[in-house]
């Protein structure tokens, strides 16, 4: 893949086995199609998902995913067992947290079109940590996808097009995929910050999503969009931070998709929606979780008079928001 740790390692690998006259074969194994595989007619990287999806379904050969293995096994160095450093050797703990096993359920595909925005259900399949792990393979998981349901698919073709964007824009690793994005002038609120994170803003989907991630490892997508919006427009807080916190905190963390999630929040990256369009955390709550059940599972104190009030007003954050942005990207 195309992490700049992933990079620095294989450049290690393959100078290693330089020294030792061997050569190293790198595969692409990690995504379903190779950055390199799907460009522009004038062969460019696409920057836009729409049209990298039509392509990336058009020029999708017949036979694709056929085998669940990009390379088969036999053709591999078979592992000498005993020369394998143990979990523990390379300094993996076991922890307690419970995680989803590696299949998808045929009937979850079936429904995922219709359940996948509402957080109170088990509408989404819960995968991305193997998808990560490479406890599965995704191959195998598109042939499924394309027997099941579409939307699975296209979904999976996202985490395609934030591998390829990483691949082929790699400051964005660490900077704003569009320039200008870089004068933002970000609030320092250290203590906005820890409040976000313990999911103490009085905002009870923000609060939910935060404590679910703080519970588990996991936070729903739709959650996710609604609180990485609310760090970056209603606190105008760095994107950088947030994303260094899901990064340390989601079990499915994949460095390529956690940046392109965030900068298509706050506004930064490809194809993000334009900064006007602020979501607004109660009109999403009554949409994705009209019956409040998401937010009374993880914010038991809802409906009592201890939980605390909005941090921040709605109207307030979103004009201050609209302002500094616009004044940022004043050209001049
Ligand atoms: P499902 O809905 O069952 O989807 C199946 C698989 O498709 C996922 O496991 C994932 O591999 C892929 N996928 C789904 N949605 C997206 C998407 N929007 N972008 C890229 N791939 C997608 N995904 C990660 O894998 N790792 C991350 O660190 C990560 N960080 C995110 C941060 C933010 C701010 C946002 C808005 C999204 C992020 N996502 C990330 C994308 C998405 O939220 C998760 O992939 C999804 O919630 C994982 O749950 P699931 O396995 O049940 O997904």
């Amino acid at each position: 893949d195309s992490e700049p740790y992933a990079l620095t390692r294989d450049a290690a690998v393959g100078e290693l086995l330089a020294a030792k006259g061997a050569a190293l074969q790198l595969v692409w194994d990690h995504v379903l199609r190779a950055p390199e595989e799907v460009l522009t007619g004038d062969g460019r990287a696409y920057r836009v998902f729409t049209p990298y999806r039509n392509a990336w379904v058009k020029s999708l050969p017949a036979d694709a995913f056929a085998a669940a293995e990009s390379t088969p096994r036999a053709e591999l160095l078979q592992p000498v067992t005993p020369m394998l450093p143990t979990l523990e050797e390379m300094g993996f703990e076991q922890i307690a947290v419970e995680f989803p096993g590696a299949k998808a359920d045929d009937a979850l595909l079936k429904r995922y079109a219709t359940d996948r925005n509402t957080p109170a259900l088990r509408g989404t399949s819960r995968l991305g940590l193997h998808l990560r792990f490479g406890t599965i393979s995704v191959r195998a998981l598109a042939r499924q996808a394309q027997a099941q349901s579409e939307t699975y698919l296209n979904e999976l073709i996202w985490r395609d097009f934030y591998q390829m964007i990483l691949h082929h824009f790699p400051h964005v690793a660490t900077r704003a995929f569009k320039p200008e994005y870089e004068r933002i002038p970000w609030r320092d609120d250290a203590e906005g910050f820890e409040r976000w994170c313990r999911g103490e803003t009085g905002y009870p989907l923000v609060d939910a999503g935060m404590r679910e991630l703080n519970a588990t490892g996991f936070m729903h997508n739709r959650v996710r969009m609604v609180v990485a919006s609310f760090l970056t427009k209603h606190l105008l807080i760095d994107w950088r931070l947030g994303e260094a916190y899901f990064a340390e905190k989601l079990l499915d963390f994949e460095l390529a998709s956690n940046n392109g999630g965030w900068q298509w929040a706050a506004g930064t990256g490809v194809d993000a929606a334009p900064y006007f369009r602020i979501f607004n955390p109660s009109e999403q709550t009554k949409k994705f979780d009209p019956k409040l059940e998401y937010v009374r599972r993880w914010v038991p104190e809802y409906d009592s008079l201890s939980y605390q009030r909005p941090m921040v007003d709605h109207a307030f954050a979103r004009a201050r928001a609209l302002d500094t942005y616009k004044r940022a990207l004043q050209p001049g």
